[in-house]
């Protein structure tokens, strides 16, 4: 029976051993932080199918120079770590582009179209069930320049994926969704969204059918190589294990091994900050997303989470937890009857530049894989991405071009 390793357990990482394990693989799982609340364990869960556009267009840059002068605003640059994060912004600059946007659509589509059903599926591996339901999603407008923007792109992922969208009043938008007392301008409802129970507690389900059926090692790991027939993954404390095949997938820690095995890759965190409450007596039916503020109030099955937005720093910077006030004083500018308190929360979306993730073969040697970058998208993309590397793993040629490491190269 082949050997695996797979490094890192977020979202990712233990997907990816969750479908291995049934695949019948022996898999070992190496965590540093067995207990740690990862991006995976704290994000806005929502199974977004229709969200294919790129992080960077021609419109987005034009509003960049307006949210960056608000330090608690949509995107902020944390400016002391400007110099590390340069080659990765080049890069998102360079990205913007309308056909590289066409080509991130077609690619992100190609994920999505199976992104549900392969939810379904890891879920019966590992007897998760009852963990998605569809509730739509809400997006609110101040402006009609911002509805006209949301539009084009829901008529953009109904072209590539069929998802039905309207535009809603103000008015309408607070039928479904009363608590919405405040102004704006307007809404798009798109109903082809799930949203996950809570994110954390699928994380945990994940690791529980890991450390039953297989094994999750607390350790870090910092070198995977070649050793012969088979491949070495060396730990933090120096001991060393061999493996048949190892998947590196460890958010954005990644690439401190990506880059020990010789390549190239730009790999940087946006960082969100979020408020989850879970004694406010009332919840919201759906996800409201506050478009011209970039984040969303998600409703989990215990709780309402608020926030998002983006904050650009290296990973061990620390954190603002002014931001997460801030998105919890424009929310009440919508939902007046949100008080203060609440647990907040700080985590890291590992991204690329060019908005797509890393699902590919080392291309020197076959037995080491990647999985990582998937953004704002991890929750989403997860099973999906557990099926293609566990068809790489086994062998086969899914279509993973357009997620191909040798893009950075
Ligand atoms: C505010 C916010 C809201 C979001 N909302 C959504 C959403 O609604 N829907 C969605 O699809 N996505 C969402 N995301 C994105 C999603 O959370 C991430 O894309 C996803 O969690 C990334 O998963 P990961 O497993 O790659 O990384 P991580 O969650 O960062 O996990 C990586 C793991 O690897 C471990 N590790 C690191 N280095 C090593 C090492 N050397 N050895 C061993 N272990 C190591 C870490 O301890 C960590 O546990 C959101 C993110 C944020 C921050």
């Amino acid at each position: 029976m082949p050997r695996i390793a797979v490094v890192g357990a977020g979202i990712i990482g233990a997907s990816i051993a969750v479908q291995l394990i049934g695949d019948g693989h022996e898999v070992v799982v190496y965590e540093r932080e067995p207990e740690g609340r990862p991006a995976s364990a704290g994000n806005a869960s929502l199974v977004a199918l229709p969200e294919i556009a790129p992080l960077a267009s021609p419109g987005v840059l034009k509003a960049v120079p307006g949210w960056l002068l608000d330090p608690l605003g949509p995107l902020t640059i944390r400016w002391p770590d400007l110099p590390a994060l340069t080659p990765w912004l080049l890069a998102l600059l360079a990205s913007a582009t309308p056909s590289h946007g066409a080509k991130v659509r077609a690619a992100l589509a190609g994920l999505m179209r199976t992104a549900l059903e392969d939810h379904f599926r890891l879920g019966r591996i590992d007897g998760l069930d009852g963990h998605l339901r569809q509730t739509g999603y809400l997006s609110v407008h101040d402006s009609e320049a911002s509805i006209a923007a949301a539009l084009h792109d829901a008529e953009l992922a109904k072209q590539a994926l069929a998802f039905p969208y309207e535009r809603l009043s103000a008015e309408a938008a607070r039928k479904l969704v009363p608590q919405l007392e405040g102004r704006f301008a307007g809404a798009v409802h798109q109903p082809v969204y799930w949203t996950a129970s809570n994110p954390l507690t699928i994380l945990r389900h994940h690791q529980s059918f890991i450390r039953e059926r297989a094994r999750l090692a607390p350790a870090e790991i910092i070198h995977v190589g070649p050793a012969g027939d088979r491949i070495s993954v060396l730990h933090v404390s120096g001991e060393v294990e061999f493996f048949d095949q190892v998947v590196i997938a460890a958010g954005v820690w990644s690439r401190d091994i990506v880059r020990r095995t010789g390549l190239k890759l730009l790999l940087e965190t946006e960082r969100g900050y979020n408020t989850t409450f879970t004694d406010l007596g009332w919840n919201i039916a759906m996800p409201v997303g506050f478009a011209d503020h970039g984040f969303i109030a998600s409703p989990l099955v215990d709780g309402l989470r608020v926030g998002g937005a983006v904050e650009l720093a290296r990973p061990t910077t620390p954190a603002n937890y002014d931001r997460a006030k801030a998105m919890r004083a424009k929310m009440r500018r919508y939902v007046p009857s949100l008080p203060e308190g609440g647990n907040q929360w700080m985590g890291r979306r590992p991204s690329t530049p060019d908005s797509l993730p890393v699902i590919s073969r080392h291309p020197a040697d076959q037995r080491v894989l990647f999985a990582f970058g998937h953004g704002h998208l991890g929750l989403t993309l997860s099973a999906v991405t557990a099926r293609l590397i566990a068809e790489l793993v086994a062998g086969g040629s899914p279509d993973v071009a357009a997620f191909d490491i040798r893009r950075f190269q």
